[in-house]
């Protein structure tokens, strides 16, 4: 089942069911929240899917998207992609590293993502996002995949020069010497609108992930630029196991999501490094899951 989160005039959060045509038919006025989840409401919904189905419903592109869960906590993993430590020239980690967003980083596909003052050196992250639908608290690998009731893509927005490891302490260091402002700031986490059902996936470990960057001014105005272009077989720690590792400290709660890190080709690794500019616009897409793409505002520009 594919769905669609989306603002209903009328209704406020509104959930749909996107068929083959890319058609929202419309489900739910509650939008997919945890309770939901929590009370296996996806059974249900899809029972009233298939009664639906083919009954009509408005274009995608006549909706406004909202994020496709409003999780509790948003559990990510860095490190987590082979090629991504190898152009950084890092080994190897022996477990996931993990750190944390808030629900004041996550926007909507087209919601502005805005540069914080005092940051130049913005950076986008594609991801797959996995949508927890039942509770894990120290689950085994292979019990994993059946607290897991589907994907969305996400943008892990970075602030480069915050995440630096060497922190307030040290004279001129430009990085906080952990990671909270560089990833958790105002807006850095995009969420696309769409909720793809696990049935839907069979094989999230063989998922194509990009990544493009399209420029506001320079000699690349106007020209998609293809940033990032892996695959989810390149992760480190794949879902069972990182689920595995997360839930033997920190219990996951329906609606909870889990990012999974990131593929190579992220600006701050180009030679020379490159990072968003206001004018730019980032877009993430999963083959099979959706996409989300967000303009780049300044803060000084962006409305209070
Ligand atoms: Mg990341």
């Amino acid at each position: 089942m594919r769905l669609l989160a989306y603002w209903d005039p009328e209704h406020g959060p509104g959930l749909g069911l996107l068929d083959a045509d890319e058609r929202v038919v419309h489900l739910s006025t509650d939008g997919l929240n945890w309770q939901l989840l929590k009370e296996n409401g996806l059974a249900d919904l899809r029972r009233a899917a298939e009664l639906l189905a083919g009954t009509g419903g408005l274009p995608r592109s006549e909706v406004d998207p909202l994020p496709a869960v409003t999780p509790g906590k948003i559990v990510c993993i860095g490190l987590n992609y082979r090629d991504h430590l190898e152009e950084q020239h890092l080994p190897m980690p022996d477990r996931p590293m993990l750190f944390g967003k808030w629900s004041n980083a996550l926007i909507p596909d087209g919601e502005p993502i805005v540069r914080p003052e005092g940051c130049e050196a913005l950076d986008a992250e594609v991801e797959l996002g996995v949508i927890i639908g039942r509770q894990a608290r120290r689950v085994s690998a292979a019990e994993a995949m059946d607290h897991v009731a589907g994907y969305v893509v996400v943008n892990d927005v970075t602030a480069r020069d915050w995440q630096g490891n060497k922190g307030a302490l040290h004279p001129g260091a430009r990085g906080d010497g952990q990671w909270l402002r560089a990833k958790g700031s105002d807006t850095f986490l995009p969420m696309g609108a769409t909720f793809v059902t696990t049935d839907e996936i069979p094989d999230p470990g063989h998922l194509r992930l990009r990544s493009w960057w399209v420029r506001g001014s320079g000699p690349d105005a106007g020209r998609e630029v293809l940033m990032q272009d892996g695959t989810t077989a390149d992760m480190l720690f794949d879902i069972p196991a990182a689920i595995e590792f997360v839930s033997r400290a920190i219990t996951l709660e329906p609606g909870d999501v889990l990012s999974t890190g990131t593929p190579s080709g992220v600006g701050v690794f180009r030679d020379p490094p490159i990072f968003l500019e206001p004018g730019d616009r980032a877009r993430c897409e999963i083959d099979g899951i959706g996409s989300v793409e967000n303009p780049i505002v300044d803060w000084s520009a962006a409305a209070h």
